[in-house]
């Protein structure tokens, strides 16, 4: 079924979801028809999928929202929910359908007040008659007002509304929460999955797909993005050749600066696109005058969003610099796979002069306690200290090995 089809390497979870599609079409037509609803339904209120980062959570809640909102004629013939060409399905799937409300944060957090304005929304009757949608991209983000101010949402649901909250695993969400969401766990998709998946939609070249596809280990849109931009193809190689830039401690701090620099680079340009717009839209909004004087009362609103901003740059930054820090465990496990003779698929072929040098110049033991500093440091990351501090004392550490 072709809203599946970007659902990519998750064949329990995609019979799942259709079959409840399925069911929760009966549901409707029999409700138009004035008829009871059916007894058994694989259809529910609440839904969370989890699944590592690039598993496509939101994709396949998406998906799974386009198969709720199909109106293609096909269906009285016997056709499955999830057409993807009707005007249900493709909207859902672009991101325009009325009923369907796709949150998806820049923010570290999500707050009681947006929380509240979304339960709100789902409250309301869907427009087009079929199911009110709200996705939760980043439900691993709501803080613990917001949370409870979901709970009662999800607890008493209206009849047409559905949740589906995306997140990384079960333990990132309150149990009070996930014990009345169903619960689907995607797994990462196969590297060959991935690299079908850009070349069929993407129209990417099948080897620069297959190269992609592997750098990144199933990661499907990081695969893309390695596929599609220079510049992130400028910036892996940059952190790849850090292995070999750490003979001696200047060589370290130095590395441990230009990881810093680049995730700051990222953040200022991703800020530089956005920030401006947003800036001037809340501007002409608040009603400012000829000049950029704004009206009295409005110095609040132009915090909140300075504030919004300031945080968004922070993330964007943090999120930069654990991709280069994901690239960099890639590279050593890549060589503790050679060291081990252990006959795997590198994820880093392209620069395996590299790899073998790094093999042959130190033993299993060491490789594995540079993993262990790399992912110490992603999880000092994760404490809010200081990026350099901790950047550079794992450069320090891989350099000891
Ligand atoms: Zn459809």
């Amino acid at each position: 079924m072709a809203v599946w089809d970007d659902v990519v390497g998750q064949e329990r979870v995609r019979a799942q979801l259709s079959a409840a599609a399925r069911d929760a079409d009966s549901l409707v037509t029999a409700e138009a028809a004035g008829e009871p609803a059916p007894e058994a339904s694989k259809m529910t209120h609440a839904w969370l999928f989890t699944g590592p980062p690039g598993s496509g959570r939101s994709t396949a809640a998406r998906a799974f929202a386009a198969a709720l909102q199909c109106v293609s004629p096909d269906r009285s013939l016997g056709g499955e929910p999830g057409c993807g060409f009707c005007d249900g399905c493709h909207t859902a799937l672009v991101g325009t359908h009325a009923d369907v409300e796709v949150v998806r944060t820049d923010l570290l957090s999500i707050g009681v007040k947006e929380t509240r304005d979304l339960v709100r929304r789902a409250q309301l009757s869907p427009a087009g008659g079929r199911w009110q949608i709200i996705i939760l991209e980043d439900a691993d983000r709501l803080t613990e007002g917001a949370a409870n101010v979901l709970l009662k949402a999800v607890e008493e649901p209206a009849a047409r509304t559905v949740w589906l909250l995306c997140a990384p695993s079960l333990e990132d969400v309150l149990p009070t929460i996930r014990s009345r969401c169903r619960h689907l766990t995607l797994r990462t998709p196969p590297v060959a999955a991935v690299a079908d998946v850009l070349v069929r939609r993407d129209g990417i070249e099948p080897e620069v797909a297959a190269a992609s596809a592997r750098a990144t280990q199933g990661h499907i849109g990081r695969a893309r993005r390695l596929a599609t931009d220079e510049r992130a193809r400028a910036r892996r190689a940059a952190v790849l050749k850090l292995p070999l830039r750490i003979e001696d401690i200047g060589g370290c701090l130095k590395a441990a600066q230009e990881l810093i620099d680049a995730a700051a680079e990222d953040a200022a340009q991703a800020a530089e696109e956005i920030d401006a717009k947003e800036t001037e839209e809340l501007k002409a909004a608040l009603g400012a005058a000829a000049g950029g004087r704004m009206p009295r009362g409005t110095a609040g609103a132009m915090k909140e969003l300075e504030d919004k901003q300031k945080r968004r740059r922070t993330r964007t930054q943090r999120d930069s610099l654990d991709l280069a820090l994901s690239d960099l465990t890639g590279f050593y496990r890549d060589v503790l796979a050679l060291q081990m003779g252990s006959g795997v698929m590198l994820a880093n072929e392209d620069v395996r002069d590299s790899l073998d040098r790094v093999a042959r110049g130190s033993t299993p033991e060491r490789t594995l306690r540079r993993i262990e500093a790399i992912v110490a440091c992603r999880q000092t990351l994760e404490r809010n200290v200081a990026p350099l501090l901790a950047v550079e004392a794992m450069a320090v550490a891989l350099r000891a090995g």
